[in-house]
């Protein structure tokens, strides 16, 4: 499984990719030894390709105060996930900092805290990177205000980071599409830009401040190929694994058939220019 995402990574030109340990919708996880991390590290090393990024699954919400069992659930399967994102060779886990579903961001920020402090121990060689939020519903994390009071809250904030998704960004309410410098500029005076250890380049279908949360293709959506390619290159971020997260698109020559955007948008965001 984690085989089949180099693969896959490299079929598109990638340096790099974010994988799932099993379904984003639920908790239904593989056992470590089926997922081929030997097969999948031995041919990493051989294409130099250096790292990769762990997502956790949607439904892990550390910000429910309304029904303790969701929390709970959590907790443990986060837990599990920071193991399985070590055993796989990647020092990060992006999670959605939860939403409080009615209890108002208070009430959710002190429970992602309280869940964060459950999971997070010293030592740790996985950190977890909070995803910057769109606010649809009740999402925590929609500000860089929000995510600050997270780290201000935990036990051990060296082992949180950040990843920057453009789309959710741009739907919270921030202009990256006339000043994407000037957000990043934002970004560290709130939370500092070397938290930000993972980009999520997506366009988006909304306009700024929409809190929709639906991604668009490079250059294609409210945001535009510029920002998103200033993002990319912008000097201060060498290293950082820059994740895409478009849609799949219709193959013209044969609908039903769906087509993934990835070889074409990387090219593009490289070189500026279409191959
Ligand atoms: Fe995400
Ligand atoms: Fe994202
Ligand atoms: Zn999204």
């Amino acid at each position: 499984m984690m085989l089949g995402s180099v693969k896959e990574a490299l079929s598109y030109g990638a340096n790099t990719f974010m994988l799932y340990t099993g379904a984003p919708q639920n908790t239904r996880r593989k056992a470590i030894d089926e997922l081929r991390i030997p097969e999948a590290r031995q041919l990493m090393s051989a294409r130099h390709m250096e790292r990769f990024v762990v997502h956790a699954p949607y439904i892990i919400n550390l910000a429910n105060t309304v029904k303790p069992e969701t929390y709970q659930l959590a907790v443990e399967f986060l837990a599990r996930e920071l193991e399985r994102t070590k055993q796989m060779g990647s020092d990060l886990l992006i999670l959605h900092p939860g939403a409080h579903v009615g209890a108002g961001p208070k009430a959710g920020i002190r429970s992602i805290i309280q869940g964060l402090n459950e999971v997070l121990s010293e030592p740790s060689e996985v950190c977890i990177a909070l995803e910057t939020m769109a606010g649809k519903g009740s999402e925590i994390g929609r500000s860089f205000e929000e995510l600050a009071a997270i780290y201000d809250g935990v036990k051990y904030p060296a082992h949180l980071r950040v990843c920057f998704d453009t789309c959710h960004v741009h739907d919270a309410g921030y202009d990256i599409v006339n000043d994407p410098e000037g957000v990043l500029e934002q970004f560290d005076h709130y939370i500092g830009k070397e938290q930000i250890a993972v980009f999520h380049i997506n366009d988006s279908k909304n306009e700024r401040g929409a809190a929709k949360d639906r991604h668009a293709n490079i250059g294609e959506g409210r945001i535009g190929f510029t920002p998103l390619y200033r993002i990319v290159h912008h000097p201060d971020f060498p290293g950082v694994p820059r994740i895409l997260e478009t849609p799949w698109y219709p193959d013209p020559h044969n609908p039903g058939k769906m087509l993934p955007p990835y070889r074409e948008e990387i090219a593009w965001l490289r070189t500026g220019r279409t191959c």
